[in-house]
């Protein structure tokens, strides 16, 4: 029971109302290896900033989190860069797929925002060029941050997307000629395809992200990772362009920032209430965990707990 909301009880009466609905998504096959995963899992996690937990089902298994990963990307590129990454990257809904050329032509090479592919590959380009050892140094952020040592690369996760990721291969070529990736294509795609690698469980995920419910500080470990300003802004992006062109349908539904990755998870934020993690490795046509969304729609309306 947090604040007299039994979050346990009403995961578990969700999950027995969805128990009869079809689940119409699919699992990604695009990156094969995430193909293998079993696609009835579901694992949901809630971690108040008070640090109560409340879980459900496969809440302790590591899954591929992939896009949710750029959310720590930005907050460490804005860490060290600050507003001047807004030069190279902007902040608007793109209403195009995650993984989509078009807009980019259009625009002169400068994605839309930091979390379509285009734009998660800009900041991958800003962490390379300002890091020595920029995959070390982002999992220790990552790391240092959730206070959670455990978290690492799946290296086989990251090569079967090196060799299928034609897509993002021609993001980055595209946006080398339009002079917004300044170093190597393979080095900076090498560093995104590792960021979109890591694993974590439900629980690691809440746990990683609390500190946009917290003003820009971990409860856990008390550790500030970035200040208030830049966790407004950070959630104001999740809220506009956490789901691609399906962002205002997650806003609709959840009324929360949240972020998802093809992976099938999704974490959303309740400022200054608790962050929560839902994975369900089924994806609807926009590449977004098609039960996740459910659940967490659900779990709003049935705890009357949203931003609006
Ligand atoms: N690694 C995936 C890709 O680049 C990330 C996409 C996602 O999670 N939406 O295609």
């Amino acid at each position: 029971m947090i604040n007299d909301i039994d979050y346990t009880k009403i995961f578990s009466e969700i999950v027995t109302e969805f128990k009869d609905n079809d689940d119409c998504g699919k699992v990604a096959t695009y990156i094969p290896e995430l193909g293998k995963v079993d696609p009835n899992k579901l694992g949901i996690h809630l971690t108040t900033v008070e640090k109560h937990h409340s879980s459900f089902g496969d809440w302790n298994e590591k899954f591929s989190i992939q896009s949710i990963a750029k959310v720590l990307s930005l907050t460490l590129a804005l860490k060290i860069m600050g507003n001047d990454v807004w030069d190279r990257v902007g902040v608007e809904p793109s209403g195009t797929a995650f993984n989509s050329l078009v807009q980019l032509e259009y625009e002169r090479g400068i994605p839309r925002n930091p979390f379509i592919n285009a734009g998660a590959i800009v900041i991958c380009d800003i962490l390379v060029s300002c890091l020595d050892n920029p995959k070390l140094e982002l999992l220790e952020f990552i790391r240092k941050s959730s206070g959670i040592r455990e978290i690492d690369f799946c290296l086989k996760i990251a090569q079967s997307e090196k060799v299928t990721g034609f897509r993002n291969y021609a993001l980055a070529h595209l946006m080398k000629d339009f002079c917004n990736i300044h170093n190597e294509v393979e080095l900076v795609l090498d560093l995104y395809f590792h960021l979109c690698s890591i694993k974590m469980t439900c629980k690691e995920l809440a746990q990683a992200f609390l500190f946009l419910a917290s003003y820009g500080v971990n409860p856990i470990t008390n550790e500030t990772v970035i200040s208030p300003g830049r966790t407004k802004r950070i959630n104001s992006i999740m809220l506009m362009c956490g789901f691609y062109d399906e962002a205002g349908e997650f806003a609709f539904r959840a009324g929360l920032p949240g972020k998802s990755g093809v992976g099938g998870g999704i974490v959303a934020i309740h400022p200054g209430k608790y962050c929560i993690a839902v994975w369900s490795p089924k994806l609807n046509t926009n590449g977004n965990s098609y039960k996740g969304m459910r659940v967490l729609e659900a779990i709003t309306t049935k705890t009357e707990s949203s931003i609006f």
